[in-house]
């Protein structure tokens, strides 16, 4: 689209995450008129840390704010896996994306921080819960839970995995339970029995049990995050220090005691859920981005990742195509088989089959001895 045009569209972005927060700055970048509506009083996120991709961390240099997401997080060379007691079981180096080899280690609120703090503060608008979407086929009216209606010529959804955008417009089927809890906290580094040896992201995986140990360097701690088999499907489950125990049973004492000297009032508890795939993302002004359009389980790190491709896609598209209209199917064209391949992969476990499906080539050592 041309310059002139793209600066006299007006975009309501709804939802204030990664998502929405990344597709702000993309949008604004191309000089277009750009709004974000967000449902909380005020942003918060959960204790605990996530790794932003070589990919992601380009698009951040493109849109000029590659420093403020790197001095609020640590570079990574490798990600591992290892046995409950410390085995290796494979080791992969993050995929390079051109000059870009590492992987930024980060907390999840410096993140959504440093993302916001790159707009203008009058272009989020917090205390606007949307209720109601009404697709006029060039334009759509959003509706408020506190009575403001806006109307816009593109309207972005990206207000998560409970999206109303897509359950109005796309899709009414709820979220997806994985038969999993995420436990997730951060710690002191000093306090990890020795665990931290350097700057790179490991997994401990058995008996249905991962521990992530990721750490954080810049904050001298470690973002510590269990995942668990577990059949209650309450979003907010209640669960014990022992409940957490004996998850852990059988697993290096060093991260069994760390599991018994958290403070759970720290711990951030919830039931994993992704959504299936979504035939369709967008309409003549109307799209999904992030959770919205493809939440996945957080096996492969990649939600919020994707999140951020998606908003990097997006503004692509709108410079390449001649309408929203077109823009809309060349960002669902290049990102749709991507995250539907990512939904899909994030579902399987950690077997040998399955590793060589996610990394391919890769052989892990357990295996290799066995030949
Ligand atoms: C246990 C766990 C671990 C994870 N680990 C990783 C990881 O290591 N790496 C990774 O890349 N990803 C990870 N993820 C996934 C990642 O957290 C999500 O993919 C990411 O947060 C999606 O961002 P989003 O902006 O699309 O949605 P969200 O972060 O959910 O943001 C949606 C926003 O929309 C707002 N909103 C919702 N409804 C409305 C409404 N009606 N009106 C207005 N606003 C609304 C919400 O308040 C929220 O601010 C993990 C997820 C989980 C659960």
């Amino acid at each position: 689209m041309q310059l002139s045009e793209l600066k006299n569209l007006k975009i309501a972005v709804v939802g204030a995450g990664y998502g929405g927060a990344a597709a702000a700055k993309a949008l604004s970048l191309l000089g277009a008129d750009v709004n974000v509506y967000e449902q909380a009083s005020r942003i918060g996120e959960v204790g605990a840390g996530i790794g932003l991709r070589p990919s992601t961390m380009n698009r951040f240099r493109e849109w000029g704010i590659f420093d403020e997401i790197a001095k609020v997080s640590s570079p990574s060379e490798y990600f591992e896996i290892l046995t409950p007691t410390g085995e290796p079981i494979m080791k992969e180096e993050w995929p390079a994306s051109g000059e870009q080899t590492h992987t930024h280690l980060i907390h999840r609120g410096d993140f959504i921080d440093a993302l916001l703090g790159v707009l203008p503060e009058d272009m989020v608008h917090l205390g606007h819960k949307l209720e109601k979407i009404q697709d006029k086929g060039g334009s759509s009216v959003l509706t408020f839970a506190n009575g403001v209606s806006v109307e816009a010529d593109l309207v972005v959804g990206g207000d998560g995995i409970k999206s109303v955008v897509r359950r109005e417009l796309f899709d009414d089927r709820g979220p997806v339970f994985s038969g999993e809890h995420a436990y997730r906290t951060v710690i002191s580094t000093d306090d990890a029995y020795g665990m931290v040896v350097d700057d790179n992201l490991r997994m401990y995986i058995g008996r249905g049990t991962k521990i992530y140990l990721l750490p954080l360097r810049h904050r001298d701690q470690v973002s510590f995050d269990i995942t668990a088999l577990c059949p209650d499907s309450t979003w907010a489950p209640e669960v014990t220090k022992d409940d957490l125990l004996a998850t852990v049973e059988g697993f290096d004492e060093r991260l069994v005691n760390i599991t018994r000297d958290l403070d759970m009032d720290t711990v951030n508890v919830r039931a994993v859920y992704d959504i299936d795939p979504v035939g369709i993302w967008h309409t003549d002004s109307v799209v999904l981005v992030g959770d919205a359009a493809h939440s996945m389980l957080h096996h492969q790190g990649q939600g919020a990742n994707s999140a951020i491709e998606d908003a990097g896609a997006l503004a692509d598209a709108l410079r390449e195509a001649d309408s929203v209209k077109e823009a809309l199917a060349l960002f669902q064209a290049t990102r749709k088989p991507v995250t539907d391949a990512l939904q899909r992969i994030s579902r399987q476990g950690w077997t040998e089959e399955e590793i060589h499906e996610v990394f391919p080539g890769q052989k892990p050592a357990a295996a290799a001895t066995k030949e």
